[in-house]
């Protein structure tokens, strides 16, 4: 009947009005050229009897993210091997810098430790000088018996995070990280 016919209508009309309320403006979709290149590729032709070891890291940081790939195909990335002054990384921007490491501290520190806490910094992650020696990025504050490599899975999942997003959103910007690796000139006890 007609009452019928009247709340159909108003059925339709509310459920085109809950559709129509209910859209939501399509996201603007990120522009492929500002997205970050999702490989990051590393040069080991300066990192010496290091060398194997940043390869080593790379597969650690590969297992650990998605939306990334650490290869040893190219320049973002240069390892060097030198000598005294302390291991540090260069970051010039989002996946892009260099990496020093100090064969005096690799001979105290754990180098596989210090090498993917060194390119932690390239993917974006600050330093965390806590001591816990779970975390890759409190570095040598959790002590030369400290040889866990592992990124945590928060630490991990950032730099995941950092390389979905584009360029402007995630790029953390030019910095240096130093001193992540203090000398111990007496073994720490314990
Ligand atoms: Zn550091």
């Amino acid at each position: 009947m007609t009452s019928r016919r009247v709340s159909r209508l108003l059925v339709a009309l509310l459920t085109a009005g809950t559709m129509f309320g209910a859209t939501v403006a399509s996201p603007s979709a990120a522009s492929a050229d500002a997205r970050i290149a999702a490989t990051v590729c590393y040069d080991t032709s300066q990192a010496g009897s290091f060398a194997g070891i940043a390869n080593q890291a790379a597969t650690i940081w590969n297992n650990a993210t998605v939306n990334l790939t650490l290869s040893n195909c190219g320049s973002n990335l240069r390892i060097y091997q030198i000598t005294g002054g302390g291991s540090y990384a260069v970051r010039t921007s989002l996946g892009n810098g260099r990496v020093y490491i100090d064969t005096q501290q690799a001979a105290q520190y754990s180098p596989l430790r210090i090498m993917t806490h060194e390119i932690g910094h390239i993917l974006g992650l600050p330093d965390n000088y806590n001591g816990n020696c779970a975390l890759l990025m409190s570095g040598g504050s959790a002590g030369t018996s400290c040889t866990n490599p592992y990124p945590s899975t928060a630490e991990a999942n950032r730099v995941s995070n950092l390389f979905a997003g584009t360029r402007a959103s995630a790029d953390t910007g030019s910095q240096v990280f130093r001193d992540s690796w203090p000398v111990f000139s007496v073994a720490p006890v314990g």
